[in-house]
């Protein structure tokens, strides 16, 4: 009767352990205020352009002349024209109907694997957002790891003895804050090719890619379009967590076993998907003009200033992490190696709450992942009170 893999699905209990003893800190502590830096969300308000044209289209929706029901599920093409002139600016030229809406990376990254078999291996980085790992278990689908640790600076590179159909990078990197450099990224493109396989590329994070060198998007490689699936989102991008719009983009050249992926796509998606809301969509639009860009951006870099403050904390303490360049994440080495230890320790004495490594995945223990996605008021306090702590911890 039911399906059966999910019961080989890990408890999910990383976020709700952390609220759990963060609630029960707070009970028993009233005067000390905690500092939250563990979980990926954003704090800055929408964009004003994004604001004001869902107010628009929320107008629209209550005129009768102007009036939208259901549409294409793919999306309005002022949408899609509008990432497709994002992805011209990236240097990766995508036509408009290579892309199609949706309401976030998070559902798109679980759905994709609806058009693969499940007799498929999928190749997964450890440590990692766990939604790659749980929705290919759900299928019963087997996952091979491949080990991301100080010695590849959490950039695991293809190894020719193993073997994967399906291939998740998500650069830059969450949890690691690690990012692909062209040249990597071009030899993940050149193994997939050879093998016929199919890399998962999440962009979730491309916003906050801003080194030279550090593609934005897997398209950026030359071959990309015959091997790669990419998924987009404008949660981080343009603070979209709580209104919800993504994309994936797949190109007409990925064809497999003689099939077309991107056809594959469309009917899975006009079958279980009836699409973005309108007002959604032309807030998406909006955060993607020029005046959006603009203003999405001073976003970004109010939480890039945050990254630094956190790097120049873990620099001046001398404790090693990777992240916070290229990316809102600051992963850290544990001081005392224990993951959860070191999360107790941070709340009870510096009233800091952060996310264990060991939640990401086993190699992910040791190590402690801070957001740089607070207020510069917080970010500020946390970090005065961590250089309080000392290196030790
Ligand atoms: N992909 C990664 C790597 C993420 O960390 C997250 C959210 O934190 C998502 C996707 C979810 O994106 P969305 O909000 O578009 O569903």
């Amino acid at each position: 009767m039911i399906n059966t893999h999910y019961q080989t699905l890990p408890d999910n209990y990383l976020f709700a352990a952390i609220a759990r003893k963060v609630r029960e800190f707070e009970a028993g502590h009233p005067g000390q205020p905690v500092i939250r830096m563990g979980i990926g969300d954003v704090t800055r308000p929408l964009a004003p352009a994004v604001v004001e044209a869902m107010r628009e289209a929320a107008a629209e929706m209550g005129c009768a002349e102007t009036f939208r029901g259901y549409d294409d599920a793919q999306g309005y093409p002022f949408l899609k024209e509008a990432v497709a002139a994002h992805y011209a600016r990236l240097g990766a030229a995508a036509a408009p109907d290579e892309i199609l809406i949706s309401d976030g990376a998070k559902s798109d990254a679980g759905n994709l694997l609806d058009i693969f078999s499940p007799d498929c291996v999928a190749l997964i980085p450890d440590p990692v957002y766990p939604v790659y790992v749980d929705t290919n278990r759900m299928d019963g689908r087997a996952v091979r790891f491949m080990d991301a640790t100080p010695d590849n600076g959490f950039l695991p590179m293809p190894d020719a003895s193993a073997q994967a159909d399906i291939i998740y990078l998500c650069s830059p990197n969450n949890p690691t804050g690690a990012a692909y450099n062209r040249d990597q990224l071009a030899a993940w493109v050149a193994y997939a090719r050879e093998r016929g396989a199919v890399i998962l590329f999440d962009a979730a994070y491309e916003a906050f890619a801003g080194e030279a060198g550090i593609p934005r998007s897997i398209y950026e490689i030359e071959g990309a379009r015959e091997c790669a699936i990419e998924v987009g989102s404008l949660s981080k991008m343009a603070g979209f967590t709580g209104v919800r719009c993504g994309w994936t983009l797949v190109p007409p050249e990925l064809v497999r076993d003689g099939v077309s992926l991107r056809q594959m796509w469309l009917r899975r998606q006009n079958t279980k998907f009836n699409g973005v809301s309108y007002i959604t969509q032309r807030g998406a639009a909006a955060a993607l003009s020029p005046e959006g860009l603009a203003q999405c951006r001073e976003n970004i870099d109010y939480y890039r200033e945050n990254a630094r403050l956190i790097a120049g904390t873990m620099d001046a303490l001398g404790i090693a992490y990777t992240g916070g360049r290229n990316s809102p994440y600051i992963w850290l080495e544990c001081p005392g190696g224990d993951s959860w230890a070191f999360f107790d320790r941070l709340l009870e004495r510096a009233q800091v709450v952060g996310t264990p490594g060991a939640g990401f995945g086993q190699n992910g223990e040791g190590f402690f992942r801070l957001s740089s996605f607070g207020t510069h008021e917080n970010t500020r306090k946390a970090m005065r009170r961590f250089r309080e702590l000392g290196a030790g911890g």
